[in-house]
């Protein structure tokens, strides 16, 4: 694992100097292809796997855990921060380990077909994530084996922790960074790191790329990062309300001067640190295509969906111990890692720095990259902010060549034209590349730049992956690493984490078997990308799920096939002027999106079971797979409460609740006992979790 390889991370003062140099790697890296025995890395990718065909489809989801500690004397449910004795513990594990699961570092290449699942850290020093051993395929075996996989990895992860901790998959934790003991082992919330005055450092995961992620988002930025999310005023929540739990007082830091500047608004949840947001747990979905067109298509295809699914899985209605106005952490993240100056975010003239930037590194996706011919440039109507220098270098047809042409790919044929082995990449895709670069590498390890850039795999992870991985939009393009038989994958990355497996399995299920009716009927969700980003925002509202709309297109088909009369002579199609763009979409409920509206709108699970009617199902699987649709198509008429909705209604339910929007321990207490009973599969004769789940048969 390079990404985590040990090194000496420079601070941002060091790190800033050596942005282009990183960014040089990394284009390079990106278009490494071994030729001749030399590797120059984007466009020798793309050169090496641009024509790969023969790609099957693979696919597989990652689950968040958030790890939990109960201290039954003081009925305090904590976070444990136990993650490294965890892990190693599920290293260590050797039956485990043979069956090709635990942690991939330590490993044996095994040659098992179903291996165990893997175990992998995160950012918040409480979590874990656990992916399949090995990627699912497309067969009905094993999408129905997803939920029992699900299963085991929480089995696994509980079996390697302490008698008093859990694994739970719960989105946001309540009481983190509230005054109170919310930790275990407990620290005052201090550290040089994040300086938040709700979090200490000790609660950010030890290995060195995450504490200097945390500093260095802050030093780049200025200030720290300043995190607002609308309160959710109850009966008795003063009004207005003025987070009581920021000491104005403070002078440990400089930073400290950010609550007397005015970083904390008034009738919001103030946080103050990156680990509010990657403290959060999600779902994630990555999928193989079979080829670059494919993965281009269903990035596309899937990324107006994106916002609605959010809506849809919305889980997070607390943070920092008080109920919130919003169902969903989209935006405590986007605002934790939101490294922009002020220039950048255009408050101030622009001096330094290179240009005037729209959006977090954490948002939604700017462009749509696919070359299918359904893609109007209509769609792609954001001003997106590129790096020209890099787009030309992706194209080739600048000053400079693309740089596998320095590496003897031109040929010159017998009628001395230049056929190109190494082709420039076309424009579209440059674009999301060049997008992407325009951010600087966050955490730069000094070993990297000593390294020669011509014979290190390494800068494909050290620098390639650096831009990449800290680019966390809503939909990520993933072009295969160097050497291995993965393919072009493309990532579903905004779920919400549900409180059991089977929803987990539900969502994971119909995003697969929607991008199964996507390919099979070429179906055509675009929408103007700005589009998209209004139903963002849209999906953060309290019970969005219900009562908002979303901008959606009316006409999922491509245009019919020309009809054929009787002689058979083909009838003429008439190409004609398309309709305005405005025709083609409109505001719907996701109800309707889901469910259908009349003779309307066919709706996203009438389609995937029309779908399922062509292809063989046998009897049992259809039926366990219209278990998990029903679950999805019962969130968006509202029949099922959201996990949001019914985290709040637990906390406004319970007796110790005093109407003032703020979760006591106790109450939280009681919840992740709640949670981690579900998530285990109990309670639900006692009732338990009937409005999330229904009524158990
Ligand atoms: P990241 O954290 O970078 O998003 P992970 O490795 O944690 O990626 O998880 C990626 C997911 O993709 C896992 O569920 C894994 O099973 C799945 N996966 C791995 N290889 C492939 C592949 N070739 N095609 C599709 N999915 C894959
Ligand atoms: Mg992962
Ligand atoms: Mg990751
Ligand atoms: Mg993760
Ligand atoms: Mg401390
Ligand atoms: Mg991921």
């Amino acid at each position: 694992m390079g990404l985590l390889a040990l090194g000496t991370p420079l601070p941002w003062d060091e790190a800033r100097k050596h942005a282009d140099q990183v960014r040089d790697l990394g284009i390079k890296a990106l278009s490494r292809v071994h030729v001749g025995g030399r590797v120059t890395q984007l466009l020798q990718i793309w050169n090496k796997y641009r024509k790969n065909e023969r790609d099957v489809l693979l696919w597989g989801d990652e689950i968040e855990y958030l790890v939990v500690a109960y201290d039954e004397e003081t009925k305090n449910a904590c976070l444990s921060l136990r993650q490294a004795e965890i892990l190693a513990e599920l290293a260590k594990d050797e039956n485990l380990r043979k069956a090709g699961g635990g942690v991939p570092d330590v490993q044996e290449p095994a040659d098992i077909s179903e291996p165990l699942p893997t175990f992998h850290p995160e950012f918040g020093r409480f979590m874990l994530e656990a992916t399949p051993g090995a990627p699912f395929g497309l067969t009905w075996k094993d999408l129905l084996a997803v939920e029992g996989n699900m299963k085991l990895r929480r089995a696994i992860a509980k079996e390697h922790m302490a008698e008093n901790e859990a694994p739970i998959t719960l989105t946001s934790f309540p009481m983190l960074g509230t005054k109170g003991v919310f930790t275990q082992p407990y620290y005052p919330s201090t550290g040089s790191q994040s300086r938040s005055q709700f979090i200490p450092d000790e609660a950010i995961n030890p290995h060195i790329r995450f504490p200097t992620l945390a500093a260095n988002i802050r030093s780049r930025r200025g200030m720290k990062v300043a995190i607002n999310m609308p309160v959710f005023y109850d009966e008795n929540t003063p009004r207005p309300f003025n987070d009581p739990t920021i000491d104005y007082d403070r002078r440990l830091y400089p930073e400290d001067d950010d609550v007397r500047n005015g970083a904390a608004k008034e009738g919001h949840i103030y946080m103050d640190a990156m680990g509010f947001g990657m403290g959060c747990c999600c779902l994630q979905i990555t999928f193989q295509a079979k080829n670059i067109t494919e993965a281009r298509q269903l990035y596309d295809q899937l990324c107006p969906l994106g916002p609605v699914m959010l809506a849809l899985t919305a889980a997070s209605p607390i943070f920092k111990g008080f109920l919130a106005d919003v169902d969903v952490r989209w935006n405590v993240i986007s605002g934790a890692v939101d490294d922009r100056t002020e220039e950048e975010k255009g408050l101030k003239p622009q001096k330094h720095s290179r240009y005037v930037i729209p959006k977090s590194r954490y948002d939604s996706v700017s462009t749509y990259i696919s070359q299918d011919p359904a893609l109007r440039s209509e769609y792609n109507d954001l001003d997106l902010v590129i790096d020209k220098d890099i787009e030309q270098r992706l194209v080739g047809n600048g000053s400079r060549p693309p740089p596998c042409m320095n590496v003897g790919e031109v040929n010159v044929g017998s009628s001395g034209s230049l056929h190109h082995r190494c082709l420039g990449m076309d424009e579209r895709l440059a674009t999301h590349f060049a997008h992407l670069f325009i951010r600087d590498p966050l955490v730069i390890f000094q070993e990297t730049l000593n390294e020669s850039p011509d014979d290190k795999a390494d800068h494909f992870e050290l620098a390639w992956k650096n831009i990449q991985s800290t680019n966390w939009q809503h939909m990520r393009f993933k072009p295969p690493p160097p050497g291995g038989g993965i393919g072009w994958r493309v990532e579903f990355r905004s779920m919400e984490i549900q409180v059991t497996d089977h929803e987990n399995a539900a969502f994971a299920i119909f995003i697969v078997l929607l991008t199964r009716a996507i390919l099979s009927y070429g179906l055509n969700f675009y929408i103007p990308i700005s589009k998209v980003d209004e139903n963002m925002a849209t999906a953060h509202r309290r019970d969005a799920v219900l009562t908002e709309k979303f901008w959606f297109r009316k006409n999922l088909f491509p245009p019919r096939k020309p009809v054929t009369n009787g002689s058979q002579t083909p009838a003429p199609s008439c190409p004609g002027t398309p309709p305005p763009v405005e025709d083609e979409y409109t505001l719907m409920t996701i109800d309707e999106i889901m469910n259908g509206r009349q003779d309307e709108f066919v709706g996203l699970i009438p389609l995937i079971e029309s779908y399922l009617n062509t292809v063989n199902v046998d009897v049992v699987t259809r039926c366990e797979l219209a278990g998990y649709l029903s679950l999805v198509s019962k969130r968006a008429s509202g029949e099922l409460q959201t996990g949001a909705t019914w985290i709040r209604e637990f906390v406004r339910n319970h007796p110790d609740y005093k109407k003032d929007s703020a979760v006591s321990q106790g109450i939280n207490y009681d919840l992740i006992k709640t949670v981690e009973a579900l998530g285990n599969g109990q309670g639900r004769e006692a009732g338990l979790g009937d409005k999330l789940l229904g009524k158990p048969n």
